[in-house]
């Protein structure tokens, strides 16, 4: 099971690289994954600590990690983790302990930290070749907001507490934070008119939601069992699925989202591990009297008990006047990843339980997490009441829906008394001009 902690999550052990002790985001309690680049070194796995990177390839050619730590920093020493992901959670958690064990003893200080470098002369590059990426719905709130806005007496659509809902997405466009994106052009009907126009989208929003990256895969025509779902998972990211809501309104029927939401998907650089996360594991919210049990295959009593992750999840929005007045970011929203009605095992068992072979580096996105106030919704769509109220910034400027230059930064941190707390990094894109249409 995932929930196991032992002295990795110690609040009394500090690391000794510099910024690591009482880091926000990458104490020694954390060490997510991630693939950097720098002058002198082409594109590899590294682990964050502070801030500064791990270089795996070279800790790995110092002989200082044996067994199964060695084998997976030796995968890691690659362009992608896609190979050490595949190897599974028994080498990725001794890989993360013997690294713990180094970071936190400065006997190791002088022959570690030649493999260290500074972020601030890195370059942050997606952590797996994405071979797909599936979008999920999970988060109840945005679908019951979202669904009042087109049924205001029946939200909730019938099958939405029975099965996990999800689309196939774009794998090709998933991007780095840090990347920006085109506007999109597509086909949109204005209210008033009879017949749709082409051209660059007028309603773009974010969507707030959780990335779920997969480890080790599963044979196609075999099941993922869900007590067995949470040794699949490597990592968890911040994850923004851009959304062209005009383009969406009309082409959505009868078969999902298309061309509005395939044009960009952006991931926050470091891949956060379920070792890293166990201290702030949590029971699965009970359901609502009156709504379904889930089916056998989705239920198994671990999963409920501690499925759920207590990770505060926070938007900002950076516009280019505030960029250009030196204001910082103002908060647009804050949610909670507790607030989804399917754990991740459930998402995961469920996407494999028809025979469907899920690979390592596949990423899943939990869907928009929305708060239950509406002040914490997840989306622009929700927040504005689909665009017919606007948002008042704090230097006077209002918005709907996106405006070329804006900044959209996706943040989340899990806090526990008697643990460290830890960060994810942000997950940040910037809207630039159209494509050409
Ligand atoms: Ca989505």
């Amino acid at each position: 099971m995932s929930r196991v902690i032992d002295e990795t999550h110690d609040p009394e052990r500090t690391g000794w690289p510099q910024g690591a002790a009482g880091h926000g985001a990458f104490p020694v309690q954390n060490l997510p994954f991630g693939i950097f680049s720098c002058v002198d070194r082409a594109p590899r796995g590294g682990i964050a600590i502070g801030d500064q990177i791990l270089d795996l390839g070279r800790l790995a050619a110092t002989g200082l990690l044996a067994g199964d730590a060695a084998e997976a920093a030796r995968a890691a020493a690659h362009p992608t983790l896609n190979a050490m992901f595949a190897l599974g959670a028994r080498p990725r958690r001794a890989l993360r302990r013997a690294i713990f064990a180094l970071l936190s003893d400065r006997r190791h200080e002088d022959r570690v930290a030649p493999c260290l470098v500074h972020a601030a002369d890195a370059t942050m590059h997606l952590p797996c070749a994405v071979g797909d990426y599936t979008d999920f719905y999970a988060g109840i709130h945005h679908a019951t907001a979202v669904g009042k806005l087109f049924r205001p007496d029946n939200p909730l659509l019938p099958n939405y507490k029975h099965v996990p809902i999800g689309y196939h997405g774009r794998a090709s466009s998933v991007v780095v934070s840090g990347t920006g994106f085109r506007r999109p052009c597509g086909q949109t009907k204005p209210a008033g008119q009879d017949a749709p126009q082409f051209g660059p989208s007028q309603r773009l929003d974010y969507e707030l939601e959780l990335g779920i990256w997969l480890g080790r895969g599963n044979a196609l025509g075999e099941a993922i069992p869900i007590a067995e779902a949470p040794a699949h998972i490597a990592g968890f990211c911040l994850l923004n699925d851009w959304s062209a809501r005009d383009i969406q309104a009309l082409e959505y029927q009868p078969l999902g989202p298309f061309l509005a939401k395939n044009f960009c998907t952006t991931v926050s650089a470091w891949v956060v591990t379920p070792e890293a996360l166990a201290p702030f594991r949590v029971k699965q919210a009970a359901r609502p009297v009156g709504d379904p049990p889930p089916l056998p295959y989705l239920h198994d009593p671990a999963d409920q008990a501690e499925g759920a992750i207590d990770l505060a999840l926070r938007v900002t929005l950076l516009t280019p006047a505030m960029r250009a007045a030196g204001l910082a970011p103002v908060t647009l929203s804050q949610g909670n990843a507790r607030d989804l009605y399917w754990t991740v095992a459930q998402l995961v068992a469920h996407h494999a339980s028809n025979g469907c072979n899920l690979a390592s580096g596949d990423l899943l996105g939990t869907g928009t997490i929305s708060a239950p106030d509406p002040a914490g919704a997840g989306s622009l769509l929700e927040l504005t009441e689909g665009g017919k109220t606007l948002i008042r910034l704090g230097n006077g400027e209002t918005r709907s829906f996106l405006a070329d230059g804006d900044e959209i930064g996706l943040h989340a941190s899990a806090t526990r008394p008697g643990f460290v707390p830890i960060g994810f990094g942000p997950c940040i894109g910037q809207v630039q001009g159209s494509v050409g249409c």
